[in-house]
C-alpha cells in the first residue's frame, strides 16, 4: 500500500465565500464535514467570547475550553442543553471517521476541530470507553449540582452508539 492510496484525515479550512464548496476543498475520497458555526458539531465557546474576555490566544482558548468541555468538564456549562450539545456531539463524531474536517479557522490556528478529528481517530472500541467515561462523568457533575444524571448505568459502563441514541431521542422529547 503506498501514501497515495491512504486518506489521512486532516482539517481544512472552510471558505465563508459565495460559490465555495467542500467538496472542491477536499482531497480526502471518504469526504469532508463542515464543523464549524451553525454544525452540530460546533464550538459553542466562540472565538469572539475568548476575544471579548481579552485572551491571549483567543483560538487556543476556545479549543482548550472545547477539549476540557466535551471530555465531560461541566464548570463553564452546567446546563441541561449543553449536556445535550455533548451528547450530540459524542454520539457523531463516529460520523466523521475518515474525513476532513472543516472549520473556518485558518491551518495555522488552534481550532477546535483538531480535537474532534483526534476523538476519529481512535479506534472505536477505545472511544466508546472514552465516552462513557464522559458520560459518567458529566452524571457525576450534575448530581453534584443537584441535577438529576441523564444517563443509564450501562451507559457509563460501555457506551454503545445506538443505545446513547435513544437515551437521547427520549431526553430531547424527539
Ligand atoms: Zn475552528
Amino acid at each position: 500500500m503506498t501514501a497515495t492510496t491512504l486518506a489521512v484525515p486532516a482539517r481544512i479550512q472552510r471558505g465563508r465565500t459565495k460559490g465555495w464548496r467542500l467538496a472542491d476543498a477536499t482531497t480526502n475520497p471518504n469526504g469532508a464535514v463542515i464543523v464549524s458555526g451553525s454544525s452540530r458539531f460546533a464550538n459553542a465557546c466562540t472565538i469572539a467570547v475568548m476575544r471579548e474576555m481579552r485572551d491571549v490566544d483567543p483560538h487556543a482558548a476556545a479549543a482548550a475550553n472545547f477539549r476540557m468541555w466535551l471530555a465531560g468538564d461541566r464548570t463553564n456549562a452546567p446546563t441541561d442543553e449543553a449536556d445535550r450539545r455533548r451528547e450530540r456531539i459524542l454520539v457523531s463524531v463516529p460520523e466523521l471517521r475518515g474525513k476532513d474536517v472543516a472549520c473556518t479557522c485558518r491551518p495555522d490556528q488552534a481550532c477546535h476541530a483538531d480535537e474532534l478529528l483526534r476523538l476519529a481517530g481512535m479506534p472505536p472500541a477505545e472511544y466508546d470507553a472514552w465516552a462513557a467515561r464522559v458520560r459518567a462523568r458529566v452524571d457525576r457533575g450534575r448530581v453534584s449540582w443537584g441535577d438529576a444524571p441523564i444517563y443509564s448505568d450501562e451507559e457509563k459502563a460501555a457506551a454503545t452508539h445506538g443505545h446513547a441514541g435513544f437515551v437521547m431521542q427520549q431526553l430531547l422529547g424527539a
